[in-house]
């Protein structure tokens, strides 16, 4: 069999299912090219795409500015590792930072990677700066957390099916009830060994649990009361998805609309990943100002393809796509019209019990039980109807399409989902 050799659909799972480890469950559909929202089937049947690789797709599939960044970049040199400088890299770091409004960049490869990062430099920070004694710092994490697959993220999830029998697991981490400020607060007065709080601004893979008004404001504020660095992971949230470059922008009244300069919240370590790349190659970066970034010496942390230079090319041209196109605009406008359209629906369903989200993250809610079969089964039916989403936790069916989609798309996209629902009703 020759890279070149076409297959059907069903020869490419069965040759997933016989060679490749089973640590997924795919929608039985078999993609073999993509552009915009759009992607094709091996047999040439069209979809949007209501996934985006989990966000990673922002600015649409194979967008010819970053696929050109990349092959252009490809041509010319591809890693030198940070044995040597690149002329690349400083490009990427400054374009980014000015970007988000930081000092210094840490890149790295994949989110895990990033968040790994985060909570090392949070730990050095604690122990250099905070003053922690050695091996006592503590990091306050939520429940129904996701942050990645290394052991020591999974160390700290609540899920067992992502957790159970890859112990031992990694210590230093407190649980806490996740958009609950009270219990946040608690556990800092009680804990002076608390160097960091880890939180997701909107819990994506929980099922897109976006918490009250202010939460994430105040949680910063009671971290700056303690002395405790607040760690923003927007691999999921971050660039544009939820209507704003940052979802911790919140609702900032600043003209700029790429603004992340007032922030309703500003991270101490931002966490990027996904959309970082558009989906073209994995690129993730740790933001932070230099009282922070500056504990990390030579030597202390490092990765042998991170921030190489098609990476640097990449990130930097996913980020101006971004910009130019007012991505974070047109997800705020598409978001509202989502939710508009979702909720007429819902009020006369028995199927779907709500809509959540922000931007174009968001969910609906299937009136069954997590173990019900009727969330994936849509997916079956919406996938029939020319339309990809996968359920997220059983009953609750996430809709994040690329941020490049028009409001005539969006509302065929409507059509397509509220159709398919109502075959469902009961
Ligand atoms: C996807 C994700 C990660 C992990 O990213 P990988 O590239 O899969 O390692 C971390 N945090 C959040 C919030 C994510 O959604």
């Amino acid at each position: 069999m020759a890279v070149l050799d076409q297959l059907t659909s069903q020869e490419a799972i069965d040759l997933e299912n016989k060679y490749g480890a089973h640590n997924y469950h795919p929608l039985p559909v078999v993609l073999s090219r993509g552009e915009g929202v759009f992607v094709w089937d091996v047999e040439g049947k069209k979809y949007y795409d209501f996934l985006s690789a989990y966000s990673a797709v922002n600015q649409g599939h194979c967008h010819p500015k970053i696929v050109g960044a990349m092959t252009e970049q490809a041509k010319t040199l591809t890693l030198t590792s940070r044995a040597f400088y690149n002329d690349m890299l400083g490009k990427f770091e400054k374009y980014a930072t000015e970007t988000f409004h930081f000092d210094k960049l840490l890149p790295m490869n994949t989110g895990a990677e990033a968040v790994e990062t985060a909570l090392k430099l949070c730990r050095k920070w604690a122990y250099e700066v905070k003053g922690i004694d050695e091996n006592e710092a503590e990091i306050v994490v939520c429940e129904n957390n996701f942050h990645g697959r290394t052991t020591t993220i999974i160390s700290f999830s609540n899920d067992p099916v992502a957790r159970k029998n890859f112990g031992p697991y990694t210590n230093g981490f407190i649980k806490i009830e996740y958009d609950n400020l009270e219990a946040l607060e608690d556990t800092l007065k009680a804990n002076p060994n608390v160097a960091g709080f880890l939180v997701e601004p909107i819990q994506g893979e929980a099922g897109v649990y976006v918490p009250s008004e202010g939460y994430l404001a105040k949680a910063k504020a009671l971290c700056e009361k303690y002395n405790v660095l607040f760690i923003a992971d927007e691999v999921q949230t971050g660039i544009a998805r939820t209507g704003r470059l940052l979802a911790t922008c919140g609702n900032c009244s600043c003209a700029d609309k790429h603004c992340s300069g007032t922030p309703e919240v500003k991270a101490d370590i931002l966490i990027l990943g996904k959309a970082l790349s558009g989906g073209a190659y994995p690129v993730s970066a740790v933001l932070a100002n230099n009282d922070i970034m500056d504990v990390i010496k030579p030597g202390n942390h490092g990765s042998t393809f991170g921030g190489n230079p098609v990476a640097a090319a990449i990130g930097m041209a996913a980020l101006e796509v971004i910009k130019d196109e007012e991505l974070a605009n047109n997800a705020q406008e598409l978001g509202e019209l989502f939710r508009a359209e979702l909720s007429k629906f819902i009020e006369t369903s028995s199927i779907v019990n709500g809509v959540r989200g922000k931007g174009l993250l968001n969910a609906i809610l299937i009136n069954d039980t997590e173990e019900s079969e009727t969330a994936w089964n849509i997916c079956m039916k919406l996938r029939d109807n020319g339309l990809l989403a996968k359920p997220t936790h059983g009953n609750i069916i996430r809709f994040a399409p690329p941020l490049v989609m028009t409001k005539e798309q969006l509302l065929d996209c409507v059509a397509i989902i509220t159709k398919t629902l109502k075959a469902f009703e009961k």
